[in-house]
């Protein structure tokens, strides 16, 4: 049988969504459920994949399935498609298997042409309102199909308001949109050189077309990498019979979730707008009344929209976000979703949900996004700043959290200066629209002057877990004289604001933003988090601090302390510096001297930091790149302090240049020609874990890892240094101490010998970081300068060096781990590469059967979500 590219709503359901997208198979389960959805049909993924697999083209089957299906629906609205006096109109949505809200393409009033408006005017006696619906119509239609600027179609509009002394859209009469239509028409004719299509057939096929390509537009693949949406998906059309807000003041359209998204409260949460159509809800271009208020507009068709929102949510036993429109007192049901959230309305709503009966423990850690939990690890304001501080205004509190920055108006320079300064940056605009996306992703907040609480800024900014301000009217914002003034203040470009997400406050200048706590809702589900996962969850950390903040987030370790980074700071580069440019064994000696003691203090600190918890130590790993003196100054100090002359120093310095550093003489390659320094390294790691022991009254058994190990020769080599150092330093000290000698695999070598390695090893950490780097021959420094390219031709859909490479790097990391285990059955293995904190990789981690992951601390409660999640979905 042939392939089906097309179903009717009614042909499908919930669980099609991979077919159907989400809003597809949702407004199928709707018509199952008995529920008034305009009917329609969904054009599927697959198709849309046909139709970038065929060169960008729909093929004459899909066609053919496509108008067999309008047939369909023409009869079930008893309306012809382009019939002069009953027509059928429709709209036509992208649909993706997951919402990405703003990120595609959406045309409505479809069919209308300068012979149908004229039948949709008598059919609803309404002139008004089909001339309206009409130039909405063009607009979307060129602009979202035909590329043409929608603010040349945004100032006709304007002019015609103005001539008119019409203050509202809405002011506008019959006669007033005639003539906006016919100017939209010219307008079109100059821009595209041919008529406005006026075959509705065309029309269709046209814009089913754009939806497709609107899968690939900028701002969607942007939206796709943050998500981790892999870009074969494809997104299904969705081609539904029109309903029309716009009918009238018995007509409306709006938006509302049945809980707050913001704080998970249970209580219908939404807006509304009466005479209106959908897009005018989202873009912000009047500001809406809460859905409360419409209890006393029309009782009778709030309380079917409470109880149509009660069943959904207790239908797909979540919060939903819901799209409906009335049309002259009737409610239609034209979109259910699982609302977005922010990650505290995430957790409340997950444990409510349990607590009501409705999910049980596990199905609540499994809704909750690990990345997510981010945006509560983020900065709130510090209480006695706040106290002094007097907001200047007030919007909406779109999305909680607290940012301040230096206020820029525009994406692009946004992105300038976050990027290419380094600044912390308020994105200020009037509203936002989807391309925007770039400046929204750099910014510490956003705060618009117009829109709601599901405005473009609010849904995209909760949804990223930056801090937004919404619909602050008070705010009179110029984003071409880059200004805005709020009363008497004014605020230019590079000035700083703070913002709150929380209360909706604006205030002028700088207030200190101080770290959350992580009691309540988000101790609760990290309990039962806790509680479902085999993985443990460790930390990378140099410093006591964080260590410190990383046992705060619940890690059960250190899994990688980097000793390298123990030095970069001002006081203690020289010794390193000094150490990396001896010449003698001697001189080297010398330097190690002078670091040991700080090595030995920092260890000390990490011991007393951690407790009982394992600590990880790996042996210097320095890219010589990273230390060497580069300026003439710098090196003068330190041709100084060695007491060698100048241009000696700078010709070592010149001789040590490598010309591929990653390559380089780096890792265990140290140790291999300069025993001395990882002898100093051990004597620092044992007398450290002795003291601390004694101190605390435990029992510390350190583990010392070393680092880029390739061949078991090397690995012997290096163990033996560190096994000789140790028994001397606990025989000097007469203390009785494990510890535990093993090693990074990072490179493809001790990946494909793991067995060998495993001889020697007593546990391994996969280093991905390197081990990626190695397997691609992608350097870690430079792959950002052409991976764009590989983004843009859908070479790659993810930097391999954020999301764990599973195809490639994984299988290194499946084969190393078995191996190991072949040679040494209880191998401790984990990873601590940046894959570590990552939520994808951290379920391929739990399916290869590592025993851990290690990752920056901030990430560890993400990675305790992610680890329980992969154990979870892996128990289903
Ligand atoms: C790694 O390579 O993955 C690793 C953790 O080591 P580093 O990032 O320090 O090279
Ligand atoms: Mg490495």
């Amino acid at each position: 049988m042939a392939k089906k590219y097309v179903y009717l709503f009614s042909e499908g359901n919930a669980s099609m969504r991979n077919l159907l997208g989400g809003k597809g198979a949702n407004l199928a389960e709707m018509t199952n459920l008995g529920l008034p959805v305009p009917q329609g049909f969904t054009v599927t993924t697959e198709a849309c994949t046909k139709y970038y697999e065929d060169g960008k083209k729909i093929s004459d089957e899909i066609v053919e399935e496509i108008y067999k299906n309008m047939a369909i629906l023409e009869q079930i609205n008893n309306k012809k498609f382009g019939d002069k006096k009953n027509p059928l109109l429709v709209s036509v949505r992208s649909g993706a298997r997951v919402s990405m809200p703003g990120m595609m393409d959406t045309i409505l009033n479809l069919g209308l042409n300068d012979d149908t408006v004229i039948g949709l005017a008598e059919a609803t006696n309404n002139e008004r309102f089909a001339y309206d619906s009409y130039r909405r119509f063009i607009q979307m239609f060129s602009d979202v199909v035909m590329g043409i600027d929608k603010n040349k179609f945004e100032a006709i509009l304007d002019a015609v308001k103005e001539e008119n002394g019409a203050k509202y859209d809405t002011d506008l009469t019959a006669e007033n949109l005639k003539e906006v239509v016919k100017r939209y028409k010219e307008l079109y004719k100059q821009e595209m050189g041919v008529e406005f299509p006026q075959d509705p057939k065309v029309q269709l096929l046209e814009a089913v077309k754009a939806v497709f390509r609107s899968w690939d537009n900028p701002r969607a693949i942007v939206y796709r990498r943050l998500n981790d949406i892999p870009s074969d998906w494809g997104t299904a059309v969705n081609v539904q019979t029109m309903v029309f807000g716009n009918m009238g003041n018995d007509s409306g359209t709006g938006v509302a979730f049945t809980r707050n998204p913001a704080t998970g409260e249970k209580a219908l949460f939404g807006e509304f707008l009466m005479n209106a159509q959908g897009e005018d809800v989202v873009a912000g271009i009047r500001t809406p009344q809460p859905i409360s208020t419409l209890k006393d507009i029309m009782p009778e068709v709030y309380n079917q929209f409470t109880e149509i929102a009660n069943k959904l949510e207790n239908h797909y036993r979540d919060m939903q976000d819901i799209e409906f429109t009335i049309e002259r007192s009737k409610l239609y049901m034209l979109q259910t979703r699982n609302g977005k959230r922010t990650a505290q309305a995430a957790l409340k709503v997950a444990i409510d949900l349990v607590n009501e009966g409705l999910i049980d423990e596990k199905e609540a850690v499994l809704r909750v996004d690990p990345k997510q939990l981010d945006q509560l690890l983020h900065p709130m304001f510090d209480a006695e700043a706040l106290k002094a501080a007097k907001p200047i205004a007030k919007g909406l509190p779109a999305s909680p959290g607290a940012a301040a920055g230096k206020v820029y108006f525009t994406a692009d320079d946004a992105v300038e200066a976050a990027k290419g300064r380094g600044e912390k940056v308020v994105l200020v605009r009037m509203e936002t629209s989807p391309e925007d996306i770039e400046g929204m992703v750099v910014a510490q907040g956003i705060l618009t002057g117009r829109g709601g609480m599901t405005s473009h800024a609010a849904v995209v900014a909760r949804g990223m877990g930056t801090c937004c301000v919404a619909g602050c009217s008070a705010a009179l914002i110029d984003e071409n004289e880059k200004v805005m003034k709020i009363g008497d203040v004014i605020v230019k470009e590079g000035d700083y604001i703070s913002i709150d997400g929380s209360t909706g406050n604006v205030y002028l200048g700088e207030i200190k933003t101080v770290p959350p706590s992580l009691t309540g809702n988000f101790a609760t589900l990290m309990g039962w988090a806790d509680r479902y996962r085999k993985l443990k969850v460790k930390a990378n950390a140099d410093i006591p601090r964080d260590a410190k903040v990383a046992v705060n987030f619940g890690a059960e370790g250190i899994g990688l302390c980097r000793t390298e980074h123990m030095f970069f700071a001002e006081d203690r580069i020289p010794a390193m510096r000094e150490m990396i440019v001896s010449k003698t064994e001697e001189q080297r000696r010398n330097a190690l001297n002078k670091l040991l003691p700080m090595q030995r203090s920092d260890f000390e600190g990490l011991f007393e930091a951690m407790g009982e918890h394992p600590v990880t130590i790996r042996l210097l790993d320095p890219p010589l790149h990273e230390f060497l003196p580069h300026e003439d100054e710098d090196i003068k100090a330190l041709a100084n302090e060695m007491g060698m002359a100048f241009e000696d120093l700078k010709a070592t310095v010149e001789s040590l240049k490598e010309f591929n550093p990653m390559l380089g003489f780096r890792g265990c390659r140290l140790a291999v020609k300069y025993p001395e320094i990882a002898e100093m390294q051990t004597r620092a790691i044992i007398e450290a874990a002795i003291n601390v022991s004694n101190k605390l009254g435990i029992n510390i058994e350190p583990q010392i890892m070393i680092p880029l190990i390739g061949d078991i020769k090397e690995m012997k080599y290096v163990k033996e240094i560190i096994v000789k150092t140790a028994d001397e330093v606990l025989k000097e000290k007469n203390a009785n101490l494990k510890y535990q000698v093993g090693t990074m695999i990072e490179v493809p070598r001790a990946a494909l010998t793991a067995d060998e390695i495993a001889k020697e090893a007593e546990f391994f950490s996969f280093g991905t970081n390197d081990l990626t780097q190695l397997t691609f021959a992608f350097s870690r420094d430079d792959a950002g300068k052409f991976l764009e390219s590989y983004y843009d031709k859908k070479i790659y859909d993810f930097d391999p060096f954020a999301k764990l490479d599973q195809n490639g790097v994984g299988k290194l990391v499946e084969m190393g781990t078995k191996l190991g285990r072949q040679t040494r059955p209880d191998l401790s293995v984990g990873i601590c590469g940046e894959h570590g904190g990552d939520p994808s990789s951290i379920e391929f981690c739990h399916k290869a059967g590592l025993d851990y992951v290690s990752c920056s601390p901030y990430r560890v409660p993400i990675a305790r979500l992610a680890a329980a999640q992969a154990a979870i979905k892996d128990e289903k």
